[in-house]
């Protein structure tokens, strides 16, 4: 096994159990690993520090996966973490209500670059390093023994595999070609899902518990759902006795998909309003119409995509969260998220304390909304926090 050598000073996040090695910490490689290759990292001192997956073409330059030296990364390290990791979801879907969830999530689960979503009897994989696309024939021996899906298929993201030098895939790893349409239920309501063509793994169970708790004060109320996809909020929202509910988002497909998930749920198509457009046009237009809503939902693509980008993003936040106080009755409800992970909670609060002085409003923080638990956060990982939102009663 190749060794890879730390600078001097720059072993404490990994003995804090931090699992990424930037490239400019390595003092030297005594050898050529493969890009994806498992290495061992030695301190300047050559001390073991832990086994990893080198990549010299990205600039997390090692993913570090164990750090007891006497345990071999093998096959049966893999398979023994797909098997905690799917575990530890058991009780997601046991009431039967719920048949979609975040199976295993990188670096939370131990398995940098891995992501599996279960879509009722389907799997959605995203490899996201050149280290663990060598394991996943180890990785779908297992998710086959464990669960036997009808197919796994890969929606690996672009981006984020560029970064790796890997190649863009979006193909059917095992089983046979799920349908067009992929029927889940979450929180009792049915879905369909379109993992090839929609978007990340085809919808985003990470507000699995959100949509729940907002649609709980939806009763009779008028509800705006913006940045809706296929209707998570607004399907829940409907189901408890909205009075009526427009979703807004600008991708065609996902409108598509929303209303036909009302139909297939037999929501009264009268109480909704789908509309195909800008957020950020579509609230200005209410605006001047004069239009209010007793809740908002603003659930936006992420806008800061590193730290840099925080300050142009936090201006985004504003202006966005800004429009819709300006949108709700006296005593509304803005429910907010924010899905950057630059982002954190208390700088969130800020900006929408910044939005309501513009707006002219006052604004109660009666709820904060966080990931839900198959989406964990490693304690030695902050980075894999992410989502965050609040529940603002709005005056
Ligand atoms: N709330 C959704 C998830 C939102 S994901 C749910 O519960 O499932 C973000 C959504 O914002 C995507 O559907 C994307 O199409 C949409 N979107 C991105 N930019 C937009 C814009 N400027 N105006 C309207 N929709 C936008």
């Amino acid at each position: 096994m190749i060794d890879v050598v730390l600078k001097k000073g720059k072993e404490k996040a990994v003995l804090h159990k931090h699992p990424w090695v930037f490239s400019g910490a390595i003092d030297k490689v005594q050898g050529k690993p493969a890009n994806g290759e498992i290495i061992r990292l030695l301190s300047s001192q050559s001390a073991f520090l832990a086994y990893g997956f080198y990549n010299d073409q990205s600039r997390v330059a090692v993913r570090l996966l164990e750090w007891e030296e006497s345990i071999a990364v093998d096959a049966e390290w893999f398979r023994q973490k797909v098997r905690t990791a799917v575990a530890g979801r058991a009780h997601i879907l046991a009431d039967g209500d719920t048949d979609t969830c975040r199976l295993i999530f990188s670096e939370s689960d131990y398995l940098p670059g891995l992501i599996v979503d279960k879509y009722a009897g389907h799997l959605a994989v995203q490899v996201l390093t050149s280290g663990m696309q060598n394991a996943m024939p180890v990785i779908i021996e297992e998710l086959n023994a464990l669960l036997s899906p009808l197919s796994i298929f890969d929606k690996s993201d672009a981006t984020s595999r560029a970064h790796e030098g890997l190649e863009t895939t979006n193909a059917l790893l095992a089983g046979t070609e799920p349908p067009e349409l992929v029927m889940v239920k979450e929180n009792g309501i049915t879905y369909g899902i379109n993992i090839a063509e929609g978007q990340k793994s085809g919808f985003y169970c990470d507000q699995r518990y959100n949509r729940k708790l907002l649609a709980s004060y939806a009763k009779g109320k008028k509800v705006l759902d913006c940045f809706s996809y296929t209707g998570g909020f607004t399907l829940n929202s409907l189901r408890e006795g909205a009075a009526s509910v427009t979703s807004v988002d600008s991708s065609a497909l996902a409108i598509e998909t929303l209303t036909e998930n009302i139909r297939l749920n037999g929501f009264e198509a009268s109480a909704h309003n789908a509309i195909k457009s800008d957020v950020n046009a579509q609230l200005r237009k209410f605006r001047e119409e004069g239009e209010k809503f007793d809740i908002i939902v603003l659930d936006p693509p992420k806008y800061a995509p590193s730290r840099s980008a925080l300050d142009r993003a936090s201006r985004a936040y504003k202006d966005l969260n800004r429009l819709g106080m300006q949108l709700l009755n006296s005593g509304g409800l803005l429910a907010t998220y924010s899905c950057s992970g630059a982002m954190d909670m208390e700088t969130f609060k800020q900006v929408l304390a910044w939005a309501a002085l513009d707006a002219g409003k006052q604004v109660q923080f009666i709820y904060q909304f966080h990931q839900p638990e198959d989406h964990p956060v490693r304690a030695s990982f902050p980075e894999g926090e992410y989502l965050k939102g609040l529940l603002c009663r709005v005056w």
